[in-house]
């Protein structure tokens, strides 16, 4: 069994009995050393009798680094497997918080011999098994917080999801059942089986996969720009506030900028980045030409796996888009899905 990550407030409050702080000073990750160990670990401790769970993660903040300012904010909730470590039998609950300290005093004479401040994980840990995990989790979710702020003051709301099969319930829900539906292509798409269970709903669904031939693959396409909603997929998204996607035809890329009133956006964990910049490198290199041999073509990436700017009468990269921003706040809506999905 592994240390698994829980939402936060779904643990009993009385079950927490600890808390662990993923902390920053200066940019730099904070390690302690405790007296008796020459291992290095993330500040936390046992929760005291009757102690709230915050001041747990407070007062183990300050003993264990000399913290005197600092903003500290819970994270998840998790259960953490000590036999993973350890040969015995001990796994109990604790919360993860995460801290920027401003300013670090001097450390008190308690059990902490040493405190060191890394940019990377140190080799020595006391559990390796279960701070990276920890560590990597406070990471994954600072980055999408900053991605969620910079989408939100670009008029695009973010919705984060666990799964795929969470993201397709809220959808259900959002979708009214008498609307008219535009789908963009897309594998992510096709393993939540959207086109289906709305058509059997009673929506009216223009998916060009439900064509029988070339024509009425066309008359799809343009029916679905003029559709209620549109969902799809998307090839990259940038944690500065950007939708990147490329089309063969260019169906999608016209129905998100301009055409339904509403768009709804389904992406992977995998498909994230840090820039606009790295998100077109990824939809050159790594989306073309994956999408390009699942629909049968042979543009040059294909076969080299990274894009050489071809003229092939093949290409599948035609219309680039980015999307910066709405004019119309929240007309575009996007499920991130804490998962790996397409290409
Ligand atoms: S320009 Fe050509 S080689 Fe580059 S991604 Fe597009 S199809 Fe592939």
């Amino acid at each position: 069994m592994e240390s698994k990550i829980c939402d936060l407030g779904t643990v009993n409050d009385k079950e927490l009995k600890f808390a662990v702080i993923v902390s920053k000073y200066n940019g730099k990750f904070v390690y302690v050393r405790h007296k008796k160990r020459d291992t290095w670990e993330v500040p936390g401790g046992h929760r005291e009798l009757n102690e709230d769970i915050n001041d747990t993660a407070e007062r183990e903040l300050k003993e264990e680094t000399g913290a005197i300012k600092f903003n500290i904010k819970p994270i998840c909730d998790y259960l953490c497997d000590y036999s993973l470590e350890r040969e015995i039998d001990d796994e109990s609950y604790g919360r993860l918080y995460y801290a920027e300290i401003q300013e670090l005093g001097e450390l008190p004479n308690l059990e902490i011999g040493e405190v060191k401040l890394l940019e990377h994980m140190p080799d020595k840990l006391t559990y390796p098994k279960i701070q990276p995990v920890l560590i990597n989790e406070v990471e994954k979710r600072m980055k999408i917080k900053k991605l969620i702020d910079n989408f939100q003051v670009r008029n695009i709301e973010v919705i984060y999801v666990p799964n795929l099969e969470c993201a397709k319930n809220k959808i259900l829900n959002l979708v009214p059942t008498n609307v008219s539906i535009g789908i963009g292509h897309s594998a992510t798409l096709q393993k939540m089986d959207i086109t289906k269970t709305l058509n059997d709903r009673g929506n009216t669904v223009f998916d060009k996969e439900l064509a029988k031939e070339k024509e009425e693959c066309k008359v799809l396409k343009k029916k679905a720009l003029l559709a209620d909603w549109y969902i799809t997929g998307s090839n990259a998204i940038s944690v500065d506030g950007r939708i990147v996607n490329v089309d063969h035809s260019g169906n999608r890329v016209a129905a998100i900028t301009y055409g339904p009133d509403n768009v709804i956006v389904v992406v992977g964990i995998n498909k994230i980045v840090d820039t606009w910049e790295e998100a077109i490198k990824r939809v050159k290199n790594i989306a073309c030409p994956l999408n390009a041999k699942r629909a049968g073509f042979t543009p040059p990436c294909v076969k080299l796996n990274k894009c050489v700017d071809c003229t092939s009468t093949e290409r599948v990269c035609n219309s680039l888009s980015i999307i910066e921003g709405q004019s119309i706040k929240g007309r575009i809506k996007m499920f991130i899905v804490d998962e790996d999905l397409g290409f």
